[in-house]
């Protein structure tokens, strides 16, 4: 058994960063948890949160002060989230001596969240990184201005407690309230894709209402799953449950309708495929007509590019319209051959 120092960063006085959540709000829940299981597993922990601190300097020091008072600790840990826009988890030391630590609680954090994994950092002028006598880490517990970041993290703050306190002691604690046994059967892993999810595994799930169940909607939306007439309505409804099962079933997940961590991830590739992928230039512009379109032919085809061409629109394609191809063709840099074929069709009818 150890003794341990945990604070949360920030406090009412002085905030932390802010953006979908707040990051003095769910630092200390995610705090309170990782002391929980701390705890659970038998070791001493002081919680070192500052609440009265009026400055960032008293704040910081106030934290420092308290770590130090303590003899004989193990670890400090002080927990954070991050902002600026970028997404995931990393965990700041002051040097290698926490190497075995801090990468412990990362790809604890990382199992149970998928966030992306920042890696560790070193940082030397970090106040309670600096200041503290035992060796101490700080960890980044996701983005607080990064919508998936923020639903995850706050969706699962008992659940990176947990992580981090089973990071930092090395094994897995079996039970809440209850002292662990090392154990082969961990209750820590990635939630596997073909499995039902735990409650405390559930993002999102029918009848859930708010700003979150509206910005996972949107990304549904824009990753091509549509979640009915009613749109990004904020309320998880059928038609969003329907989307959740067909984006369930492409990315090969169990089909339950029931948004967690994986199928979560599923969205996100989604929509990094969405963005990679320029869209199909025959989804902007009428479909090519089956064969080449060229001296001889008439129809519906040739008016179309009669009409583009600015040319006397009868539907046939005479001397007159091959001549006019052939020009466009040489002012587009296409083979002027006065035969419209794919290329030529795109280059006419492609929406500028
Ligand atoms: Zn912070």
């Amino acid at each position: 058994m150890a003794n341990y120092s945990i604070h949360a960063g920030h406090n009412a006085n002085v905030p932390g960063a802010q953006g979908y959540i707040r990051e003095e709000v769910i630092d200390r829940q995610i705090k309170d948890a990782t002391i929980k299981y701390l705890r659970a597993a038998g070791q001493t922990v002081y919680d070192d949160t500052d609440e009265q601190g009026k400055t960032q300097n008293e704040n910081l020091s106030s934290i420092v002060r308290k770590i130090n008072a303590h003899s004989g600790l193990a670890l400090a840990v002080s927990i954070h989230l991050n902002a600026g826009g970028g997404a995931g988890i990393e965990v700041y030391q002051y040097d290698s001596k926490t190497d075995t630590v801090a990468a412990r609680v990362l790809n604890k954090i990382y199992a149970v969240t998928r966030l992306r994994n920042r890696g560790q950092k070193k940082n030397q002028s970090l106040y309670v990184l600096r200041h503290s006598k035992p060796p101490a880490i700080l960890i980044e517990c996701g983005f607080v201005d990064t919508k998936t970041d923020a639903e995850i993290v706050t969706a699962k703050t008992d659940v990176i407690g947990k992580a981090i306190a089973e990071g930092i002691l090395g094994k897995d604690i079996n039970k809440e309230n209850q002292s662990s046994q090392p154990s082969k059967s961990a209750s820590v892993k990635p939630v596997p894709s073909r499995t039902p999810l735990n409650r405390s595994d559930i993002l999102f799930k029918k009848s859930d209402k708010g700003f979150a169940v509206r910005t996972l909607q949107q990304d549904l939306i824009k990753a091509g799953y549509s979640v009915g007439k009613s749109g990004a309505d904020g309320v998880f409804g059928p038609a969003t449950e329907n989307a959740v099962r067909v984006l369930q079933k492409d990315y090969k997940l169990l089909v339950d309708g029931i948004v967690g961590v994986e199928t979560r991830a599923a969205l996100s590739k989604a929509l990094e495929k969405k963005k990679k992928q320029p869209k199909p230039p025959d989804s902007a512009i009428a479909p090519y007509p089956e064969t080449l379109i060229k001296r001889g032919s008439s129809g519906k085809g040739v008016e179309r590019i009669q009409r583009v061409l600015s040319i006397h629109v009868d539907g046939i394609f005479g001397a007159k319209t091959e001549a006019a191809v052939k020009a466009y063709q040489k002012r587009h840099n296409l083979t002027a051959d006065g035969i419209v074929g794919p290329q030529t069709w795109i280059s006419m009818f492609k929406k500028s």
